[in-house]
């Protein structure tokens, strides 16, 4: 499951917004997950299709896509250093997916800020000096290890040591490993040193609750951070940590009237799990039937014998084909037998590259 770690300065609203994230979580109908560690909170992907299956199937019940968000908090200037619990917290860093970096746009004279006044920039400068330094440890220890390997002339040494230098180089001016032209393989080679820098990061901003509707395009701070965000080939989303709050208080009918007041048809926190799938360039797939509708997450370009491999090892394992209908294709024809007559239904073998919003059974051996 994708699981995305959320970071950023004190005060910058990453409580309210983890807190909005563990009551959505918990409040969704039917969801599977009941206790969690304290700082983790999952929600559901959104996805409408799923609704739409399960009046079609009359199913038991829907399983959603899920994202694990995990609050990091801690992150000061100095954490790097091991001041303030913050080295504990980098270390729950290693293990995710994608970092969403809250940023603070809102203005608000009884919230002081840790820094001062508003400056978005400084702000990531200081959480990612932070990142940076943490990285560069785990990199440096690394470079002596690999260092006497490559003297007694270890070809594979040779070239790790290489591939550590560049990124040292960029560490050390304080610039994110992802910025470093890596290749394929040389991704293979440090894949196991989970630098936090290397990661896919989204940046949150913060913005006033009656900004949200325009914040994106016209709120300054943003636009700051869009530019900042475009030069690292990194996403932006605008939320308000508060809006989130409230929303989670609410149930389906009235979220969406409030959200329809503020001018937006969907939570900052949906949106926020879209950018993380864009981010991360995930799709889904979908499963359906009289006991269960569910949605499963696979990284774009994933074949179909993986894709069975995520619902269960034994499926991938002793693939033989996939039965495919397209969402659309089955909604249109009320059922796959009506579907398969209009020869709909495709069937497709192990080199089959899943498509987003294929509904699909798959058949095996066991
Ligand atoms: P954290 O230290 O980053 O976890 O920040 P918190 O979530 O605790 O937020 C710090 C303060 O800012 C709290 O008093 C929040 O109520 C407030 N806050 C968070 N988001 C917003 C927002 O969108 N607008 C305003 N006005 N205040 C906010």
């Amino acid at each position: 499951n994708l699981e995305v770690g959320i970071v950023g300065l004190p005060n910058v609203g990453k409580s309210t917004l983890f807190n909005a994230i563990t009551k959505a979580g918990a409040e969704a109908a039917n969801f599977p997950f009941c206790t969690i560690e304290p700082n983790v909170g999952v929600v559901a992907v959104p996805d409408e299709r799923l609704k739409v299956l399960h009046e079609l199937y009359d199913s038991k019940k829907t399983t959603p896509a899920s994202v694990r968000f995990v609050d990091i908090a801690g992150l000061v200037k100095g954490a790097s250093k091991g001041e303030g619990l913050g080295n504990k917290f980098l270390e729950h860093i290693r293990q995710v997916d994608a970092v969403a970096h809250v940023v603070r746009c809102f203005e608000d004279p009884n919230i002081t800020h840790v820094e001062g006044g508003i400056d978005p920039l400084r702000d990531i400068d200081i959480i990612q000096t932070e990142l940076c330094l943490a990285d560069l440890e785990v990199v440096e220890k690394r470079i002596m290890k690999v260092a006497k390997l490559a003297k007694s002339g270890a070809k594979e040494a040779r070239v790790e040591d290489e591939i550590l230098r560049r990124i040292k180089e960029a560490l050390d001016e304080a610039k994110p490993a992802r910025q470093v032209d890596l290749s394929d393989d040389d991704l293979e080679v440090i894949k196991d040193m989970n630098l936090i820098t290397l990661k896919p990061t989204l940046y949150v901003t913060n913005v006033a609750e009656d900004e949200v509707a325009t914040a994106f395009e016209e709120n300054a701070y943003v636009q700051k951070v869009k530019e900042f965000a475009a030069q690292e080939g990194a996403e932006v989303v605008a939320i308000s940590a508060k809006v989130e709050s409230e929303i989670a208080e609410l149930d389906e009918e009235e979220a969406k009237a409030f959200l329809e007041d503020l001018g937006e048809t969907e939570s900052g926190l949906d949106r926020l799990i879209k950018a993380a799938f864009d981010l991360l360039g995930l799709q889904t797939f979908l499963t359906a039937g009289p006991d269960e509708c569910r949605a499963w997450t696979i990284v774009k370009g994933t074949t179909a014998p993986k894709a069975a491999g995520k619902i269960h090892t034994d499926f991938e394992r002793g693939f033989i084909r996939a039965e495919i209908v397209n969402y659309d294709d089955l909604v249109a024809n009320g059922s796959v037998a009506a579907a398969r007559e209009k020869g709909q239904v495709r069937v497709e073998g192990k080199d089959y590259v899943m498509q987003d919003g294929d509904v699909v059974n798959f058949r095996f051996n066991v």
